[in-house]
């Protein structure tokens, strides 16, 4: 094989990620990465929360958390819970757990109750009570089992983007990976349209054989360089703006990410070390940057506090090609499905990973292009359709928001598909099984989005059930897992734990 340069614009999250991880898959190869960013320009410095994939990151690179939790006053997060997405009586709020291995006890009673409680009968459908994580969270512990409790347990992260960028640099560094902080101008081509060299504004040319566009919502290479076009999800996910404002932490961090349904879009709140990020994520077309700001504000009680609120615009769907030429995307230049189950580094994750298995199975060449497109397109429709449903599946009433999003018909056939199983009383695992989507949001994941906003017969309609139908106790789960969370330390103490290994 012949040497290899491969050059990374943008030192964002995404270009940190692709650089490690590159960088560690061929340690013993004739390839050679430089990370190109512009300090001038910056990072977008959001983006806060994981999915249970980034410990397989941190993992693979060989990063034990006391190593980076505490550099990025980094917290565990055991699921994300939504509060005032549904107007149902008794599901004002449902949480959606990490699995973990002792649900398999406790889980079948949930998928059992759902369908039961789907075909009018009177049992607890409500996916709160059948859930380890959910325990976790409700009682401030975090994920982390004593020895004596050898399940596995999945569990994501909350963490200070600006530090973690920072921290991957530093791995990087220590893998030799190249760093130039310039700002890029232009670029050249060579005749067959490949990009031949980054050009930066003092003119000096960075050439390269790959060119990996983690550029940001700009897409300098992919969007601008290679003109590949854009596919907006705009007509079903209505959100294009977000306005972020932190607060101090408290004596207790939630080991939870909270998300609060407000008047035209929806909060995040995310308990780091040091302190919450707080940012109201909403739809331009509903409301103003003034009115954004103010309700986020009241709702925070710092509506007479100067602490500075920073705005930002999203542009919410995906290139039409994620790998054109010598260039792939990575990051927010390829796309982005609001914030809402963070699941943006998630997918940073899963397209370096296949663009290193591509590549590398083709010899270092562009043969398994297509393969790549595919699978990376596929997974962002997966993901936006379950994000769609949370918004179409919403019971509120109080803006023309809401009840435009609950109205909207664009939906895929998947996610018809999907809801109308639901509906009729299907069985929703085989209908996922069969549209094999259920590789990117796993049957329970669906069970508790749809069951947690009470998407079920209304309570005028329930009738009594029989022995079969009431099988579970569901006092005796919730002691079973009540049982189980005594493995577990408090959240603040686990962090302290970490925190003083670090400082050593
Ligand atoms: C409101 C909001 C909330 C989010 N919440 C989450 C979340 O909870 N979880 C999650 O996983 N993700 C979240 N995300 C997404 C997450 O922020 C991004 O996926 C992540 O930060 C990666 O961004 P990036 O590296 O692609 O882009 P950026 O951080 O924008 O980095 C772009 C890089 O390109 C460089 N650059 C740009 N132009 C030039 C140039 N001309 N010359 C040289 N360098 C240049 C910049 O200097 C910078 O280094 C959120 C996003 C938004 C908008």
């Amino acid at each position: 094989m012949k040497s290899q340069k491969i050059v990374i614009l943008g030192g964002g999250t995404a270009g940190w990620m692709a650089a490690n991880m590159m960088a560690k898959s061929w340690a013993d190869k004739a390839i050679e990465i430089t990370v190109v960013e512009s300090s001038s320009i910056g990072i977008i410095g959001v983006g806060e929360g994981s999915t249970p994939q980034f410990k397989g990151f941190m993992d693979y690179l060989g990063i034990s958390e006391a190593q980076w939790m505490p550099a990025c006053n980094a917290t565990y997060k055991n699921g994300i819970r939504f509060i005032d997405w549904s107007t149902k009586t008794g599901f004002s709020s449902y949480f959606h757990p990490f699995p973990a291995q002792p649900d398999d006890y406790s889980a079948p009673a949930f998928f059992h109750n759902s369908f039961v409680r789907r075909k009018a009968i009177d049992v607890e459908g409500h996916p709160d009570h059948f859930f380890l994580a959910t325990h976790l969270a409700n009682t401030n512990k975090s994920p982390i089992a004593a020895q004596n409790f050898p399940f596995e347990i999945n569990y994501g992260y909350h963490f200070d983007s600006s530090l973690l960028g920072e921290f991957l640099a530093r791995e990087a560094e220590k893998r030799n990976v190249k760093h130039i902080d310039a700002t890029i101008s232009d670029v050249r081509k060579h005749v067959n349209g490949d990009i031949a060299a980054l050009v930066t504004s003092q003119g000096v040319e960075i050439a390269g054989d790959i060119f990996v566009d983690c550029s940001g919502f700009k897409s300098l290479l992919l969007q601008q360089a290679l003109d590949v076009g854009f596919e907006s999800f705009g007509n079903n996910l209505f959100n294009d703006a977000a306005v972020v404002l932190a607060t101090k932490q408290g004596d207790i961090i939630r080991s939870e990410t909270q998300s609060v349904a407000r008047k035209y879009g929806w909060s995040w709140h995310i308990p780091l070390t040091n302190r919450t990020g707080n940012g109201y994520v909403y739809s331009q077309r509903y409301c103003d940057r003034d009115q954004a700001e103010t309700e986020l504000r009241a709702a925070l009680g710092l509506l007479d506090s100067d602490v500075e609120a920073r705005h930002i615009k999203m542009k919410v769907g995906q290139v039409k090609t994620h790998w054109k030429n010598n260039c792939i995307a990575v990051g927010l230049s390829q796309g982005f499905i609001e914030p809402l189950e963070a699941t943006a580094l998630h997918i940073v994750q899963e397209t370096v990973q296949s663009f290193i298995e591509c590549y590398q199975e083709a010899g270092f060449t562009d043969g398994n292009r297509d393969k790549h497109n595919h699978s990376i397109a596929t997974r962002y429709q997966a993901i936006r359709d379950y994000i769609v449903a949370h918004y179409r599946v919403n019971s509120r009433t109080d803006t023309q928001y809401w009840l435009d999003n609950a109205n909207n018909n664009n939906l895929s056939r998947s996610l018809f598909n999907v809801l109308q199983t639901w509906v009729s009383g299907n069985n929703l695992s085989d209908e996922l099984a069969r549209q094999n989507i259920d590789q990117y949001y796993p049957s329970v994941s669906w069970h508790c989005l749809l069951a947690g906003y009470g998407v079920y017969p209304d309570q005028a309609q329930l009738k009594p059930g029989n022995a079969l139908a009431k099988q579970y106790n569901i006092e005796k789960i919730e002691d079973y897992l009540r049982r189980c969370g005594l493995n577990f330390k408090a959240h603040r103490l686990e962090l302290d734990a970490l925190a003083s290994t670090f400082h050593k």
